[in-house]
């Protein structure tokens, strides 16, 4: 069957082409003995160069933080004329396999060794399906960017929000209606919140996707319904509580203590954690209220 071209319907076009990619990829892979995806079929959502929330996300996080024309016109500083409502976001959520969450649910200190392997093989997959969809609209004319793959993404460690990065795939998933922050800070999703995600900013015009919510917080029952917590008691650090998530306890377990075991353990130079991902009401769905 002929490929359909990307004038027939963009949103379309680029959904069959991630779908395909993480479908057929070697690289969907956790470079297990078995044969093992990543991750399963993903979530894809569109937003719109000009939405106000981008600039809402400056105003939050810091002037560091880039928007999308930002990013386009460091990347594409030719094309003056380009303006933020000409761009698209297209932003996708990976779905972790049931097999990696069931394992990670049953971890209490340390990450299991799957939800390892899904932080660091996963990502490269991730990076190579970034690459992949700007090499692809590139050969259909479309100028495009990977934000965190383009030379000026960086960290900042000041700001109220801090540690950040100067763009956030979070950020803009929330933004293309793919789901709500949960106490802990990740990102609720109809898939769960056990996944990862990415975004690529793209030169043409596609409908945004509808956001099926109007608050940040809407799928978490802590903050909808005042139950729940089940992540709190998931961390073994207690850098969740009621008041939120401690970035920078999670960040010193995570990126320091959990390095040095997954090198230790695992012969790999990745941090991980996320046992607050699994083994709680939102790991796999957006939960319901008789979960909490
Ligand atoms: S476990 Fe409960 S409180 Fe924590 S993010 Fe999920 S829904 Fe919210
Ligand atoms: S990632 Fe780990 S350390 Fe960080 S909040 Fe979740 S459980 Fe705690």
């Amino acid at each position: 069957m002929m490929e359909k071209d990307i004038t027939t319907n963009a949103g379309e076009w680029i959904t069959n082409a991630i779908k395909e990619f993480v479908a057929k990829s070697k690289e969907n892979s956790l470079a297990m003995s078995t044969d093992q995806k990543a991750f399963d079929t993903p979530l894809i959502g569109f937003s719109n160069g000009s939405d106000p929330l981008y600039d809402e996300y400056v105003s939050h996080i810091g002037d560091f933080y880039l928007t999308p024309i930002d990013l386009f016109r460091k990347f594409f500083p030719q094309e003056s004329t380009v303006a933020s409502k000409d761009l698209t976001i297209i932003s996708w959520v990976l779905p972790s396999t049931h097999l990696t969450r069931q394992e990670q649910a049953a971890m209490a200190k340390q990450p299991s060794e799957r939800w390892i392997k899904v932080r660091y093989y996963g990502e490269l997959f991730n990076e190579s399906l970034r690459r992949h969809l700007v090499l692809k609209l590139s050969d259909a004319g479309i100028q495009a960017v990977a934000p965190v793959l383009a030379p000026f993404w960086s960290r900042s460690d000041s700001g109220l929000y801090a540690p950040c990065s100067n763009w956030s795939e979070r950020h803009a998933a929330y933004a293309a209606g793919l789901g709500t922050f949960g106490l802990c800070d990740g990102l609720i999703t109809p898939l769960g919140k056990a996944m990862r995600t990415g975004s690529v900013i793209a030169h043409i015009s596609i409908t945004p996707s509808k956001r099926p919510y109007t608050d940040h917080h809407e799928y978490c029952l802590f903050y909808s319904h005042g139950t729940c917590g089940k992540c709190i008691s998931r961390c073994p650090v207690k850098a969740i509580s009621e008041s939120g998530h401690d970035k920078q306890k999670c960040r010193q377990y995570t990126e320091h203590e959990m390095n040095e075991y997954v090198r230790k353990t695992y012969g790999i130079n990745t941090y991980a954690c996320g046992l607050c991902q699994a083994g709680v009401p939102c790991t796999d769905h957006i939960p319901t209220p008789d979960e909490g």
